[in-house]
């Protein structure tokens, strides 16, 4: 099975992708997490990725394509893969369509993590991380737990994003609403979109997205 997870920053996706990891053996596939592994592989995609990179140009949608064709013809597939963070635009989501029909892959549904906008700045605003495992916090919804230690892994130090304020939300929240919103109405028309409360608890969210699947 293979999905995209849409929704603006901060709905959660990353947190569902690792959950889906977990329960579905899906391989998420973050287009951060590939360039980052991309420029130690030694592969030729990687040389290009680090020769871009290393002179501080924006990777193209050509090289993030070649990534995912790579991973997509890896041969260990598991559980299907996860897009997390891409598509970001129509011209990403045509080249990815084409790739994939290309590949004989299908894409099996696209889920849309809905949020209202004035709850998700108040949520993100609120949001830290356990710099061990990644399990994410939220001071109204999801504290801390009391003796300090994250529920998941037992650590104890937590960060905040820099970019978990106001500001910079607001400013990628625009980026999401001019480049990848419009993605909605594209797989909605394709059939393939499925739409779930992103502001749900983490549980129902899990749960709704499983529903979702099939
Ligand atoms: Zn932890």
């Amino acid at each position: 099975m293979n999905i995209i997870l849409l929704g603006p920053p901060g709905a959660g996706k990353g947190t569902q992708a690792r959950r889906l990891v977990a329960g579905r053996d899906m391989i998420q596939l973050s287009t951060g997490d590939m360039l980052r592994e991309a420029r130690t592989s030694g592969t030729e995609m990687g040389k290009r990725v680090a020769d871009v990179m290393d002179r501080g140009e924006l990777v193209t949608d050509e090289i993030v394509i070649g990534l995912i064709r790579e991973k997509l013809t890896s041969g260990d597939s598991k559980g299907g893969y996860i897009f997390d963070g891409f598509p970001r635009t129509l011209a990403q989501a045509d080249a990815l369509g084409n790739l994939m029909s290309e590949l004989n892959e299908v894409l099996d549904a696209v889920i849309e993590m809905r949020v209202d906008d004035d709850a998700l700045v108040a949520r993100i605003t609120a949001r830290s991380t356990c710099a061990s495992c990644g399990e994410v916090y939220n001071d109204v919804t999801k504290p801390i737990p009391a003796d300090g230690k994250c529920s998941n892994c037992g650590g104890t130090e937590f960060t905040r994003r820099a970019d978990d304020n106001e500001e910079s939300l607001r400013t990628r929240l625009l980026a999401y609403y001019k480049q990848t919103s419009p993605l909605i109405g594209y797989y909605y028309a394709k059939g393939d979109l499925k739409s779930v409360d992103g502001l749900a608890e983490i549980d129902a969210v899990a749960s709704d997205i499983q529903d979702a699947l099939g």
